[in-house]
């Protein structure tokens, strides 16, 4: 089979999301199936859809429209702040777009306008992790002038935590966004329809037994993929972790020093030079590099370790494993990893079984 590739088991993706769905829908809580990290993959859409997510959430309007053009039906909503230069792809394809700018928020009214449709939006509100969202202070002012543009729907609040800084998702945070939420509600009248709590990350809190308050919806990509919450990328109890594997061929297997010889200095990828002399080794290189995944988000095979890696080659000390040139050797993948191979033209995606 081609190689490098990545092989994905859409019933072990689908049995996650639908385990997740049914313990968020226990505290209240729908799921917008996020499909960024598959590149808007119409089988693993239909996996979320079947699974019973609310609707399909990805960052980039090329996905939404692969989706579209590929005939999946379900609400769509772009969860990044449109570009200027995309707002009538967006008004087109996206039935709500997540936004923090009121320029764009104009900008996408003039569109649906034009097209003779409406655009929801969701607001984002900035609560510590310093990436996307107002102020909490200017939110008021913000859905004012946001209701007063043509054809253009508030349809919710949202947040995101734990990307760009880190910070967890906890009762504080969470309940303050419940009570901006209450709050718009009781100035403008009941009209946020969204109050979405964040992306995985989120999961912790959501399920913690703690109140949900407002908080209706989350976001969530990595968790149904890997099986994994992304604060302290624990397993989460129930689901597959191995839903998806690279495989890559080895183009060599020698046994070989592990100290390189002559001066030393930089690397191709500016990482430190081998240390540590184990003697010799089994060393096997695998085709598949930096351009095709994060090398220090692959986990190898138990007796295998990952030595290094340049754009092209992975190394490998495959200590007793027998690693003979054209054999496959397997590997699990951090959202890192999965994210770049996913979006390398290099690596195969191999979808397996039908769910
Ligand atoms: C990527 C993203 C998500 C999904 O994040 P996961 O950690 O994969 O669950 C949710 N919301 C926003 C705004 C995102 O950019």
């Amino acid at each position: 089979m081609t190689a490098p590739r990545l092989e994905i088991d859409l019933k072990k993706i689908q049995d996650n999301a639908r385990v997740l769905v049914a313990r968020l829908a226990d505290r209240g809580i729908g799921v917008t199936g996020v499909t960024k990290a598959s590149l808007g993959s119409p089988e693993i859409a239909g996996a979320l859809l079947r699974a019973g997510v609310s609707g399909l959430g990805d960052s980039r309007i090329e996905n939404i429209e692969a989706m579209r053009l590929a005939g999946v039906s379900a609400p769509m909503t772009l969860i990044r702040s449109p570009m200027l230069s995309q707002v009538d792809r967006v008004v087109e394809n996206a039935h709500v777009s997540f936004n923090t700018e009121l320029d764009v928020v104009s900008k996408l009214s003039s569109a649906a306008s034009k097209a003779r449709r409406t655009h929801g939006i969701v607001l984002m509100v900035e609560l510590g992790d310093l990436r996307e969202g107002i102020m909490p202070g200017d939110l008021e002012k913000t859905v004012r002038e946001t209701l007063r543009f043509p054809n253009i729907v508030l349809k919710g609040i949202g947040a995101n935590l734990a990307c760009r800084s880190g910070v967890c998702p906890d009762s504080k945070n969470m309940a303050e966004l419940s009570a901006l939420a209450d709050s718009i509600d009781a100035t403008f009248g009941p009209m946020l329809e969204i109050v979405s709590g964040g992306n995985s990350a989120s999961l912790n809190w959501a399920l913690g037994g703690a109140s949900t308050g407002r908080i209706n919806d989350l976001r969530l990509g990595e968790a149904y993929l890997l099986g994994r919450e992304p604060l302290h990328r624990q397993p989460i109890d129930g689901l597959h972790t191995d839903a998806i594997t690279l495989f890559a061929e080895v183009i060599e297997s020698k046994v070989k020093p592990s100290q390189p010889w002559g001066e030393i200095a930089q690397t191709a990828f500016g990482e430190a030079p081998p240390t540590g002399d184990r003697g010799h080794i089994s060393q096997t290189i695998l085709a598949i590099g930096n351009q095709d995944a994060d090398p220090s988000g692959l986990g190898a095979p138990s007796g295998m370790e990952i030595l290094g890696a340049s754009s092209d080659h992975l190394v490998l000390d495959s200590g007793k494993c027998q690693t003979p040139v054209g054999a496959e050797i397997g590997f699990q993948l951090n959202y890192s990893a999965l994210v770049r191979a996913m979006t390398s033209p290099f690596v195969a995606k191999v979808v397996k079984a039908q769910a």
